[in-house]
């Protein structure tokens, strides 16, 4: 590792966007796998990646090695693995998108899940310093209903550290006017808003998820580049996008880093954060993240950290939490 790699890695970074199951290591999953006994035949390569070609192998993939947690303790070692990581990649604050849904389908109550969940953060926040809360989401492809219940239950049993709501999953499934009961809840149980849009589908999602839905951010929203109207009017609304550029080339939607339209957006005065959602699958972390805009994009050390202010204006984290992590980003 040059010096110029271990200076990037010491500046401070906060991460908005991650789903914790599809942060999943293969090594952790091989570790919690041989728990109980699950085999996992053909889930990795012959370099040990998770096996995938496109958007369905990709959800195969996610739910198989999703799949293996479930006690307590294996998502108390998740998240410590997930949260341990990204501090040594520089992070000061990171969040995660936990689901109602997979806790379901572990065989796990919500309160255990996000009970487990929440010991690894802290057991990492003990060990390196940094801070991290959950959003919990709801998948859209389940419907409206199913996003419904999770909004009830995370609302009727709160957890100090679930701090947000969202919704994930297939975004061309539904529109966004037919989940605003469950995030109308969610918002009364005062919860931050987000909700995933204009990634795989275009503009146009972007802005029925901004008419339909009181979100104060948006998951990519990265398609909101082609059209100019949209651009302005997140802008004119400080909606903050939660950019993932090394997913989005990983999916097809850009060819690479310098084409991707992080620094075009940023240009035209829109909020922008970076993420790296569903890191091994992706080949990204935040620190790769981090280091591709400067590499690809001339990203200067003060626009870096930038980045990482704005996520901390946008994050889901009461005042006196935020002023202390905001006060690590003057110093640096
Ligand atoms: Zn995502």
């Amino acid at each position: 590792m040059g010096p110029g790699t271990d200076h990037l890695r010491r500046l401070p970074k906060v991460e908005l966007h991650c789903h914790i199951e599809g942060a999943a290591r293969p090594d952790l999953v091989q570790r919690v796998a041989a728990r109980h006994a699950v085999d996992l035949e053909g889930l990795f390569d012959d370099a040990g990646r998770y096996r995938w070609h496109d958007f369905s192998s990709f959800i195969r993939a996610y739910d198989r090695a999703a799949g293996v947690f479930r006690t307590e303790e294996d998502f108390r070692d998740l998240a410590f693995d997930h949260f341990a990581g990204i501090a040594a990649e520089g992070a000061v604050y990171g969040e995660i998108f936990v689901s109602p849904d997979h806790a379901a389908a572990s065989g796990l109550s919500w309160r255990a899940y996000a009970d487990g969940l929440a010991a690894g953060i802290r057991d990492a926040s003990a060990a390196t310093g940094i801070e991290g809360r959950m959003i919990a989401i709801g998948v859209r492809h389940h419907g409206p209903e199913s996003v419904l219940a999770a909004a009830r239950l995370v609302a009727s049993q709160p957890h100090a550290l679930v701090t947000g709501f969202g919704l994930a999953g297939d975004e061309r499934s539904h529109h966004p006017r037919d989940f605003a009961p469950a995030f109308r809840i969610a918002e009364e149980a005062g919860l931050g808003l987000t909700v995933h849009a204009g990634e795989l589908d275009g503009p146009e999602s972007v802005r029925a998820a901004l008419d339909h839905l009181p979100v104060s951010r948006i998951g990519h929203g990265v398609r909101a580049i082609e059209d100019p109207d949209l651009v302005h009017r997140i802008a004119a609304e400080g909606i903050v996008l939660e950019l993932c550029p090394l997913s989005n080339i990983a999916l097809g939607l850009y060819p690479d880093v310098a084409r991707h339209p992080a620094r075009s957006l940023m240009a035209t005065g829109v909020r922008i954060t970076v993420s790296s959602d569903d890191p091994p699958y992706f080949g990204s972390s935040i620190g790769t993240e981090y280091a591709a805009l400067a590499r690809d994009q001339d990203f200067s050390d003060s626009e870096l950290v930038a980045l990482g202010r704005t996520a901390l204006e946008a994050a889901f984290v009461d005042a006196p939490t935020r002023e202390r992590i905001a006060a690590s980003l003057r110093d640096w």
